[in-house]
């Protein structure tokens, strides 16, 4: 099988699990695991941010971001194909009281500093008034798009003059950082808080990153216990993850066998891929008259996993269990089922 249903579906290598093995642990509710400390340190210090916790899984991080950010009863401003508003199972508005404004950031997903004046809604007797702003890079439900620096700084600039927090949903971070060459830290000046997944391509079994402020982190800490995510002796998740911290310069990889792959679907009759701009790869399928969900159970016959991603769009994601040779047999094993349907 090759698997390309998502990057996380990765499995830890060697490596990770003699460092999850040998870690240093102690409690860390009681803020005594030194690998869990070590790993918030690194963290922080490469998003070039003051502190940050280590939380169970990126949608955490990002709903208690909004806990934090938000008051119950405000709205959270967010593109309508933000995952926080599509995937994290309605957690705005049962876990923290928010209402979700959602509009149409455009095909990449980042809102103009237009849209964001238009959209922000300032609190009044009869309005909830705009409490947090969400920003995603990479973008996800719009194929693995890759926002540079300077639209995530004119959003988020825009608003804070409304006094308007923003959090970014980085649970690709790095992989947006690698296409557009630039650093993490200088991706995420503008924004308050930023929310990144250690257990997506860069590989590790479990976990996510959320950074801040300390002041932020320390309310941070308190809603985390409060969803049921303080952990004891975490340390042995937290030692993957610092592992996984070296894994971001081979994102690149990743990258470039998207690329190899779309290029390779786009060339079978019937199916368009776009050029994707990181390790997503999303086939739309119905010029060959073929629903994702039928094109799925096309690609599992013969061997390749992907997932339907829309009524005629399926999403490949490449990541670091598999090979560029696997990459190249993946699209000739579609382009036969294709051809013989
Ligand atoms: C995967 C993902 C999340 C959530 O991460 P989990 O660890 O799966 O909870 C949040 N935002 C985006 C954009 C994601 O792709």
């Amino acid at each position: 099988m090759i698997d390309l249903r998502s990057d996380t579906v990765t499995l830890p290598s060697d490596e990770m699990r003699e460092a999850a093995r040998d870690a240093d642990v102690g409690d860390d509710v009681y803020d005594d695991d030194p690998t869990v400390n070590e790993l918030e340190a690194r963290a922080a210090e490469l998003v070039g941010m003051e502190a940050a916790v280590f939380v169970p899984s990126g949608t955490m991080g990002n709903q208690i971001a909004a806990r934090v950010h938000a008051d119950p009863g405000q709205e959270a401003l967010v593109d309508v194909e933000a995952h926080v508003y599509k995937w994290e199972v309605g957690g705005f508005a049962q876990l923290s009281g928010l209402q979700v404004r959602a509009f149409d950031a455009g095909e990449r997903g980042a809102p103009t500093p237009e849209q964001v004046r238009e959209h922000a809604r300032e609190e009044s007797l009869h309005v909830a008034g705009t409490g947090l702003v969400c920003l995603e890079n990479t973008h996800n439900a719009r194929g693995g798009v890759a926002i540079p620096k300077a639209d995530i700084d004119a959003a988020a600039e825009t608003a804070h003059e409304l006094g308007m927090p923003v959090h970014l949903d980085g649970a690709r971070l790095f992989n947006a950082c690698i296409a557009l060459d630039e650093d993490p830290a200088a991706m995420v000046e503008h924004v308050d808080t930023v929310m990144f997944c250690l257990s997506k391509g860069l590989g590790a079994p479990v976990g996510s990153i959320l950074a801040g402020s300390e002041a932020f982190v320390e309310q941070a800490v308190r809603v985390r216990k409060q969803f049921g995510g303080g952990m004891r002796q975490a340390g042995l998740i937290a030692a993957p993850g610092l592992v996984a911290l070296d894994n971001v310069e081979r994102l690149d990889d990743d990258h470039e066998n998207a690329r190899i792959l779309a290029d390779g679907l786009d060339d079978i009759e019937g199916l368009s891929v776009p050029t994707p701009d990181t390790n997503i790869v999303v086939v739309d399928s119905e010029a060959a008259g073929v629903t994702a969900q039928e094109f799925v159970e096309l690609c599992d016959d013969v061997g390749v996993l992907g997932g339907p991603f829309g009524e005629y769009h399926t999403r490949f994601t490449t990541n670091l269990n598999v090979s560029r040779a696997e990459v190249k047999e993946a699209v000739e094993l579609v382009a036969k089922a294709v051809q013989s349907q």
